[in-house]
């Protein structure tokens, strides 16, 4: 059956989500983009028409919102007559995007966990201080709530769960490894909103260690990982929000998150938060004015869409699974390896936008579809992996698994036959 799409944002993310959406229009039916500032949904809808990527002929339109106000979200839900919500908008419109969609019975998805402006890294798990509260009320309602369904959270989720799943009989560890190993040419950019960015790293970087929370210090610990297709890689242990949801449902005792980060990044970051420049927390000018420090940062630097045109290299995002199976250890790992370029020319994007834009499109299908659609909130690992996984083979971001025997598409199509009904709509690209 198909459902109407209203998706929220227009940055980065929302461009590749509405081009997806767009690909996929015969399964999605109307779509309808909603942001802060109007003219970024009408640059998107100009970029679908440019790149021809509506599947048939179909509702494409613009609103202006403030995804804070809550009952103008219930208003604009009901009028465009969306049975499905992307929230691709900044993080500290979770809450309110949710709780619209509760009241109007639409199905909620975001790519990243709740936010507050004036709070950075909470206590673990981040997902109970926010999301997890409104669970009663979700299954209350019968609204399907799919939470952090992005790339790292969403994707690494379902291949965590595939690897505990198909791969082990017990598994010790779990490895969630981000590298860009692309170059956008610029002094120094952040891939994505560079608030949110920040955020993630100017405080405690947690990690799950033998079934607790460990704080450790950001930078603290590295690594160096032989990557697939990339090659070898360093990392530093990063506070992520997958952990926080994949310790309380998985039951695995180790899982780590690690992200690439050269040695420029690392300095001009370093510099930027001992000089305070990186405080969520206001302060006053000389001329009396209040303002916030990282707002003022994300202000000078290069809006991440913009680095697109000329982004080249690959994004290797994948996790590495360690336990035993027939008695013996075991290890495989799951990734995905996708190309600046490639996405630029097919969507107008970057990688980083790319990965993180595919698969709510992916779960919107599954949900129109009835596979994915589940009435109550979830995580990505409390679902099945499998139609998720093979769907996005065929939207473009392909999954692949390196074991002892070698490297192999991750393809769990038999799995899927009967789940997808409708397969011929979906537009396999
Ligand atoms: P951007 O900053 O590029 O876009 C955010 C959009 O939200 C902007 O269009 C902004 O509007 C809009 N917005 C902000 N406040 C409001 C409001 N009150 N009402 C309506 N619209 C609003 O971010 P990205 O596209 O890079 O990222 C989007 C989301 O995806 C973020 O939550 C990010 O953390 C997440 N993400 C997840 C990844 C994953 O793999 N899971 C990877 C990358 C990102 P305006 O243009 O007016 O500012």
């Amino acid at each position: 059956m198909k459902r109407n799409v209203l998706i929220i944002g227009a940055g980065g993310v929302a461009h590749v989500v509405a081009h997806k959406c767009a690909q996929n229009n015969a399964v999605l039916g109307d779509i309808h983009i909603a942001s802060r500032t109007i003219a970024k949904c009408h640059a998107i809808i100009d970029s679908i028409h440019e790149k021809g990527s509506l599947q048939q002929p179909g509702t494409l339109q613009a609103h202006e919102l403030d995804a804070l106000d809550i009952e103008a979200t219930k208003f604009l839900i009901r009028a465009t007559r969306s049975q499905i919500v992307i929230n691709v908008g900044s993080p500290f419109l979770n809450m309110s995007v949710l709780a619209a969609c509760i009241d109007t019975g639409a199905a909620y998805m975001d790519t990243a966990i709740h936010e507050e402006r004036d709070k950075v890294c909470e206590t673990p798990p981040w997902y109970a201080n926010y999301e997890w509260k409104r669970k009663q009320a979700c299954q209350d309602a019968g609204v399907t709530a799919i939470l952090g369904v992005g790339f790292d959270p969403g994707v690494v989720n379902a291949y965590a769960r595939y690897a505990v799943d198909h791969h082990f009989d017990t598994v010790d560890s779990i490895d969630i490894i981000d590298i860009n190993a692309g170059s956008h040419g610029r002094y120094f950019a952040t891939n994505f909103d560079p608030e949110i960015n920040f955020r993630e790293f100017t405080s405690v970087a947690w990690s799950w260690e033998n079934g607790a929370w460990k704080a450790n210090k950001m930078f603290e610990h590295r690594k160096e990982w032989d990557m697939p297709v990339v090659g070898p890689s360093t990392a530093y242990l990063t506070g992520h929000d997958e952990l926080h949801s994949l310790s309380a449902i998985l039951k695995v005792p180790n899982i780590r998150f690690w992200m690439g980060f050269g040695d420029h990044y690392i300095n001009v970051f370093t510099v930027l938060k001992n000089l305070g420049l990186l405080s969520e927390q206001p302060v006053t000018t000389a001329r009396g004015q209040e303002i916030v420090p990282l707002e003022v940062v994300k202000a000078v630097l290069p809006d991440p869409a913009s680095l697109a045109p000329t982004y080249t290299g690959k994004t290797c995002i994948g996790d590495l699974v360690k336990g035993t199976k027939d008695g013996q250890p075991h290890e495989v790992m799951i990734y995905n390896v996708c190309d600046h370029k490639e996405s630029y020319e097919e969507v107008g994007s970057q990688a980083i936008s790319y990965t993180a834009g595919v698969p709510p499109v992916a779960a919107a299908i599954l949900i129109a579809n009835g596979t994915w659609d589940v009435g109550q909130m979830v995580n990505v690992e409390e679902l099945d992996p499998a139609p998720f996984i093979a769907l996005m083979n065929r939207m473009g971001l392909v999954s692949r698994i390196r074991t002892a025997s070698g490297d192999e598409l991750l393809d769990p199509q038999s799995e899927v036959e009967a789940a997808v009904e409708d397969r011929q709509l979906v537009n396999f690209r």
